[in-house]
């Protein structure tokens, strides 16, 4: 395999607070020998885990982007046990034009892993993290949203364990951030996502789905500023947590669901204006309607149902209201049955 052509200003090795770029070389008309700036922030001090913190996975999921950059900002390395690495903007042209995918290559980072060192700007990217920076990691924490087109509630999205220890730990982690729900699955080791990359690598993967619609609101910026805090925490690697906030006592139990299978979306299957019937949160059964696509320009056609195809919590809904056939409108958590995730 060829190396990666992306070069590190600040040395990952070092103890001390370092920021600076990923430099992606980047030779284009305007830019003939430019490089594409991706940031990174490395705190490192003695000997403890490495966390890599990411945001910016997706352009247009902003909740990450802003909460790490203030992280990035106010993290002491003098409280560090160990190594935090930031990457509040991972895909930066997606970022920068504030898009899921990167308008350079239509790349979606997070379906580009491996990726490649030869490929296109997203490729690089997604190959440089997998193949340098994620082989550091022992955890990744991969913050995304809804994005422009989904609202979320406030979710952490694990993996189910090997085990009933690894179950155990898993659980304690996703308790840490804080977030009043979790999603947990099977996702396919071989997958193109950030979580499949570090698992690769031997690390342990979590994301979280912080709301979206392509906004930042106070409560969920305050909400993962705090997990972020109680994560670092948890794994050790920062000494402290703030006024309080290590009694894990404190934790609110986050409800948990799981992803079964495809009946749990809800699909638009004409186009028009989507009227959800349903709020995020709520239980619902199948065969209950989830909403309605009007047509207000030909207002005398009746507007078309769609309904839940199987029982769970409203976990997304479609931020958008103009709608095309195929556009997800609704994505549904399951509950969990007895045996799906023994602990003990
Ligand atoms: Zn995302």
């Amino acid at each position: 395999m060829n190396p990666t052509p992306v070069v590190s200003e600040i040395d990952l090795n070092a103890d001390g607070r370092h920021a600076g770029f990923l430099r992606l070389p980047h030779s284009v008309h305007r830019s003939a020998y430019g490089f594409i700036p991706v940031p990174i922030i490395s705190v490192k001090r003695g000997s403890g885990p490495c966390v890599v913190l990411m945001a910016g996975n997706h352009g247009d999921e902003y909740e990450g982007q802003v909460a790490l950059a203030k992280l990035a900002r106010h993290l002491d390395p003098d409280t560090i046990e160990g190594q935090v690495i930031i990457l509040p903007a991972a895909n930066t042209p997606a970022v920068c034009a504030g898009l899921r995918t990167s308008p350079l290559d239509e790349g979606n980072l997070n379906r580009s892993f491996p990726g490649n060192p030869r490929g296109t700007p997203t490729e690089i990217i997604a190959d440089y993290l997998e193949r340098d920076l994620f082989k550091r990691a022992d955890y990744l924490l991969d913050l995304h949203s809804g994005g422009s087109s989904l609202v979320y509630l406030p979710t952490a999205l694990v993996d189910r364990g090997h085990n009933a220890v690894d179950n155990r730990r898993r659980l304690d982690i996703v308790r840490a951030l804080g977030l009043p729900w979790a999603l947990i699955f099977d996702r396919d080791a071989d997958g193109p996502y950030a979580t499949s990359a570090v698992t690769r690598q031997g690390g342990l993967g979590l994301t979280v789905e912080l709301g979206g619609g392509g906004a930042v609101t106070p409560a969920i910026l305050s909400m993962i500023e705090t997990g972020l805090h109680q994560y670092l925490a948890h794994l050790g690697v920062i000494k402290h947590a703030g006024d309080g906030l290590l009694d894990s006592d404190c934790h609110e139990e986050p409800t948990l669901l799981m992803i079964k299978d495809d009946t749990q979306y809800v699909y638009a299957r004409t186009a028009g204006v989507f009227e959800p019937a349903v709020e995020l949160g709520v239980a619902v059964r199948a065969g209950q309607l989830a909403g309605r696509i009007h047509t207000p320009e030909t207002p005398w056609q009746a507007s078309a149902e769609c309904h839940f195809e199987c029982d769970g919590i409203v976990i997304c809904r479609r931020a958008m209201a103009r709608s095309l056939p195929g556009d997800c409108l609704f994505q549904l958590g399951c509950h969990l049955p007895g045996d799906y995730l023994i602990i003990n």
